[in-house]
Order: structure tokens, then sequence, then C-alpha cells
């Protein structure tokens, strides 16, 4: 079988993770690149090709960077892993005075955690970077919300590791943004599966087949 990442992490979420109980969630990767995976009453939502929920690709400012995707001002391109290092490296070689050289020991090893760490220990440039993606992130998962009525919103992949650090402030800026009767008491949390999420999603994919085929492998 072959399924996106994302899709095959939120399905090993539903039957096997923090969205048992759950009908209708969002799951977000939030690493180099931002994706997400639609669950509504029980089931992945694929779309009519199957690339349903590219969170990462919807477009945040008309003005914004180039992404990967060809666009401009995509999410991704301000809120991911790379986005935050970029951004970083373009305000430290402007001479902006932040930690984030000091601990990066060079401007080529400034990494998304770099930053996090300098935003966590108090670095104003750093918090200015991070806030700043944590808001974009926010207004999105915000707009999925409001489209969706979400009871839960799964947070996997590399950025997670800032814990409540990143959902205190997903929390605040999706509150904001969301429209008030939409998923109410939506709550963002964060995968329990870590790094593998992507091989337990992979695996769930089978397992689901199987149940589904009675138990039986011919059918598979
Ligand atoms: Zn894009």
């Amino acid at each position: 079988m072959i399924e996106n990442v994302t899709q095959a992490i939120a399905v090993g979420e539903k039957y096997y993770g923090i969205c048992k109980d759950t009908e209708n969630f969002l799951c977000v990767s939030y690493g180099y690149g931002i994706g997400s995976a639609i669950v509504t009453n029980g089931r992945l939502y694929k779309g009519c090709r199957g690339f349903a929920g590219e969170l990462g690709h919807i477009v945040m400012d008309k003005n914004g960077p180039r992404c990967d995707c060809g666009g401009y001002g995509c999410l991704e391109a301000i809120s991911s892993r790379n986005a935050i290092a970029k951004c970083a490296k373009e305000r430290v070689g402007r001479g902006e005075r932040t930690s984030i050289l000091e601990l990066a020991g060079n401007i080529g090893g400034i990494e998304a955690k770099t930053v996090l760490d300098a935003a966590k220990a108090g670095d104003a440039v750093a918090s200015s970077i991070v806030e700043n993606a944590i808001e974009y992130l926010g207004i999105a998962i915000a707009g999925m919300i409001t489209m969706l009525d979400l009871e839960v919103i799964v947070m996997s992949g590399g950025i997670t590791h800032a814990g409540k650090f990143l959902t205190d402030r997903l929390e605040r800026h999706v509150e904001r943004h969301k429209m008030r009767y939409s998923g109410q008491d939506a709550k963002i949390v964060i995968s329990k599966f870590g790094s593998d999420a992507a091989a337990i999603g992979a695996a769930s994919l089978i397992l689901n087949r199987w149940v589904e085929c009675g138990g039986n492998p011919n059918a598979l």
C-alpha cells in the first residue's frame, strides 16, 4: 500500500493513538514542511484525487516568501522549520543583535531548534521569529476548525519537541482566529508516537485493511 505520510499518521492516531475516541480531527505534521490529514466522522478525508489536507500550501500572504511548491506566501514558507531557520539566517546576516549566532556557532549552523532554544531563553529576535511562525500556523489551523468544526488537532513532526511552549502559543492564536462557535473546546495535543508516528501509521494502514477484510490475508 502507498499512502501520503501525514494521512498514514492520521490513520495510526485514529486506531492506536491519541484520537482513538475522536471522530473529527486534524493531524498536523509540523517539521521541515507542513502537512495535514483530515478525519471526519471517523474516516480519512482524501478529496477527489487524494490531495486533501495540504495545509502547508494554503497561501497566507500573497506577497510572502517563495515556497518549494512554486507559489508565494504559503504557510510552509512562513512557519516550517526551514522557514524559521531561513528567517533567522537573514536577520543574523543583517547584523541584528541576537544570541542565535552564538548558539549555532556559525550562520550556516542555524536550525529551527537553535531559534526555538534562543526564544525559550528570552532572546527577542528569536522570539519574534518563532511567534510569527506559530501565529500563522495558528491562523491556518483556526481556519480548518472554522471549516470543519473539529474536536482535536494532533501535532506530530520535529517541532513538536517544543511541547507546551508550542501548544500554549498555538492555542492562543487558534482561539483568537477561529469562529467562536466552531470547534468549541477543541484541543491541541502532541502525538505520543514521536518519531515513530509515520512507521506506526504505515503499519496501521495494513492492520486496518486486514481487519476490514475480516482477517483474511488473501483478501488484502
Ligand atoms: Zn507552497
